[in-house]
C-alpha cells in the first residue's frame, strides 16, 4: 500500500503517518525528518536544507527528489510506504508518478488531513518535536509522559526553528501557494481522500483506517 498525506505544516500528518506506519508495517517517510537528521549530522545536505528550512521556504525540488527516490528504491518500501511532507509541489508529484509508473506502479491513496489556518498556528507553538527520533508532542493536547523528554527514546525535546509563529505564517503561504494544487492533481487521479482533521488524534486515525481497510 502506498500512501501520500497531504495537508498544512501543522495538520497532523506526521502524528497519522506514524500511526498508519505501525499499524500496517509499511515505513514512514518524512522528507523533513531526514533533512532535520542530515541538519543534527551537519552534513553538506543539511547546510544546504537549512538555508530554505529557517526562511520557511521548500528545499529546491532537485534536492529533495533525489532523497526522496533514493529512499524509495530501499527493500523496506517494497511491500508500500507512507509518505509524509513529500511532494509537496505538482513538479515532484510528477517526478514521483513517472518513477512508479516505470515500475508499473502507482500511489493507492492521498488523504488531505484538514485544519483551518486559525488552528494551525495555535498547534505549532505548542508543538515539541524529538530530533533523535522524529516523535512530535503537543504541550497541551498530546504531552509527553515527562516534560521535555522524548517517551521514545528519553532524548530532550525541543521547539523547532520554524515552529516560530513568524515563520508558521511564511509556511502557510507556501502551502497553499505551491502544495495544495496536489488536492486537486490527486482528485484528478482519483485517489483523494479527505478526513477532518481538527478531532482528536484518535478520531481522525479512525477516519484514515475506515478509508484504507
Ligand atoms: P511540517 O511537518 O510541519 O509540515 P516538515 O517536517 O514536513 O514540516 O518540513 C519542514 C521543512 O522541510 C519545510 O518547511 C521545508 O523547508 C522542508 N521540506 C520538507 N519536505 C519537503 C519537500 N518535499 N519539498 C521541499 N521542502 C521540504
Ligand atoms: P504535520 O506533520 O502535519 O506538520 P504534526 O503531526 O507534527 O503535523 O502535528 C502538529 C502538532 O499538532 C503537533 O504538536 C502534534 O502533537 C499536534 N497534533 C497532531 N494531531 C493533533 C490532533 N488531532 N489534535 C490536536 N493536536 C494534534
Ligand atoms: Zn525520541
Amino acid at each position: 500500500m502506498k500512501i501520500v498525506m497531504l495537508g498544512a505544516p501543522g495538520a497532523g500528518k506526521g502524528t497519522q503517518a506514524k500511526m498508519i506506519a505501525d499499524q500496517y508495517s509499511i515505513p514512514h517517510i518524512s522528507t523533513g525528518d531526514i533533512f532535520r537528521a542530515n541538519i543534527k549530522e551537519g552534513t553538506e545536505l543539511g547546510k544546504e536544507a537549512k538555508s530554505y528550512m529557517d526562511k520557511g521556504q521548500l528545499v529546491p525540488d532537485e534536492l529533495t527528489v533525489k532523497i526522496l527516490l533514493d529512499r524509495v528504491a530501499k527493500e523496506d518500501c517494497k511491500n508500500g510506504y507512507v509518505l509524509d511532507g513529500f511532494p509537496r509541489t505538482i513538479p515532484q508529484a510528477e517526478v514521483l508518478e513517472d518513477a512508479l509508473t516505470k515500475l508499473n506502479d502507482k500511489i493507492d491513496y492521498a488523504i488531505n488531513v484538514e485544519v483551518p489556518d486559525e488552528n494551525i498556528v495555535r498547534r505549532m507553538s505548542g508543538r515539541r518535536a524529538c530530533l533523535s527520533c522524529g516523535a512530535t508532542y503537543h504541550i497541551v493536547h498530546i504531552p509527553p509522559k515527562a516534560e521535555g523528554v522524548c517517551d521514545r527514546c528519553g532524548k530532550d525535546l525541543v521547539l523547532r526553528d520554524d515552529d516560530k509563529e513568524e515563520t508558521v505564517q511564511k509556511r502557510l503561504n507556501v502551502y497553499h501557494e505551491q502544495t495544495q494544487p496536489l488536492i486537486d492533481f490527486y482528485e484528478k487521479k482519483g485517489v483523494l481522500k479527505e478526513v477532518d482533521g481538527t478531532v482528536d488524534m484518535k478520531d481522525v486515525f479512525a477516519a484514515i483506517t475506515r478509508i484504507l481497510g
